[in-house]
């Protein structure tokens, strides 16, 4: 859910790049044209994805007669402050600091609320909320006070404009805003956070995944192993599940929470890899990733996800795959696409041309790992 057409398309205006170096040499191990493009993308947007994230958050008051058809018809409003809210978001942290191996953390600070008028529309809520925020503040976090719809977005994100270094939210107009919805008195304080979770990472420039490549830009989130796909795959399972699933490995590389030494990347012939899981604290050496290129903008992705912490919902470890192609300017429009999101000991996945066996995968000390045999066919 999340991100509906027209802000997809106010996301895509204010991430165009104007006078980007496309022909920047980019410094790495990876001399093909899909992992150049994708890390000049990620260069674009500097520093994001690393260290502390100014972020202010702003509750939006909406009027009782609001005209927005986003918002449930209803006297409802949330009764509670922008302070109130940040005492909510200590588990958004915990979660940004786990999947970033401590490399990055939002910090959450209370802002003066905001608020539209009857014949404005909700979008207003973040124009007046960046608008006020101060210079250090790298992002907007704006809680309308009324709830959406059932079948509206619960909210959106974006990772704003180009920015390497002054990343002030007033320039870049990165946010992320969602309806009241998880903050409602029926959540007792308690509320579920995986919506913010997975709009912080469009604020990170993660796309969406899905299980089908048809299934981009209609809406479809159906993936249970990533927090840019069905964030609530956890609270499905078990309704005390508070957090997103964890991140994908491809957006934990670009966003720089895995180093070079994380990842293999294979061109051709047949090689063994002993991959570690992918929560797996980086104090453990080891891969997380295995890329092969397919073509110019698209490689497969292969990683061992662990069934403990986030991803308890997946109930068993298991190695996924995942498609990655480069689409657009910005990482936000990779199409990210699952080919295996289950493949267990013994099992092989192929298309022909690219065939990825689990020769073994263990449990040790809470420790998972797989090993993996990748062939290319010449
Ligand atoms: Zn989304």
């Amino acid at each position: 859910m999340k991100l509906f057409g027209s802000m997809f398309a106010v996301a895509l205006t204010a991430a165009t790049i104007t006078g980007c170096s496309h022909e920047q040499q980019v410094t790495g191990n990876f001399d093909t044209e899909a992992m150049n493009t994708m890390m000049q993308t990620k260069s674009q947007f500097g520093d994001i994805a690393l260290g502390a994230d100014l972020w202010e958050v702003v509750i939006c008051q909406i009027p009782r007669d609001t005209t927005d058809s986003i918002f449930e018809p209803s006297d409802e409003r949330l009764n509670l402050s922008s302070a109130d809210i940040v005492n909510e978001l200590g588990p958004v942290v915990d979660y940004f600091v786990r999947w970033s191996n401590g490399r990055y953390s939002p910090k959450f600070t209370a802002a003066k609320e905001v608020s539209i008028s009857a014949d404005e529309k909700s979008d207003v809520c973040v124009d007046r909320a960046l608008d006020q925020s101060v210079n250090s503040t790298r992002g907007v976090l704006v809680i309308a006070n009324a709830q959406h719809t059932e079948t509206a977005v619960g909210g959106w994100g974006r990772p704003g404009s180009s920015c390497a270094e002054s990343c002030s939210a007033r320039l870049t107009h990165r946010a992320v805003y969602i309806g009241a919805s998880d903050f409602m008195p029926y959540w007792k304080g308690n509320p579920p956070l995986d919506l913010i979770e997975h709009e912080m990472g469009h604020a990170l420039d993660w796309p969406h995944s899905s299980t089908s490549v048809d299934n981009f830009g209609n809406g479809v989130y159906d993936s249970d192993i990533d927090v840019m796909s069905n964030s609530a795959a956890p609270r499905d399972i078990n309704s005390d599940a508070r957090n997103a699933p964890g991140a994908l490995g491809i957006n934990m590389y670009l966003a720089g929470w895995l180093d070079g030494i994380n990842v293999a990347f294979l061109e051709n012939g047949t090689k063994s890899f002993e991959l570690v899981a992918t929560n797996t604290e980086l104090v453990v050496d080891g891969l997380r990733l295995v890329l092969v290129p397919l073509n110019n903008s698209t490689v497969i992705s292969i990683e061992v996800i662990g069934a403990s912490g986030d991803n308890r919902h997946l109930l068993h470890d298991r190695v996924v795959i995942h498609q990655i192609e480069v689409a657009g300017e910005t990482g936000f429009e990779r199409r990210q696409t699952v080919l295996d999101a289950d493949l267990l000991a013994g099992k092989s996945w192929s298309d022909g041309k690219v065939e990825i066996k689990v020769k073994q995968e263990v449990t040790t000390n809470s420790l998972t790992t797989a090993k993996i045999e990748v062939r290319i066919a010449s």
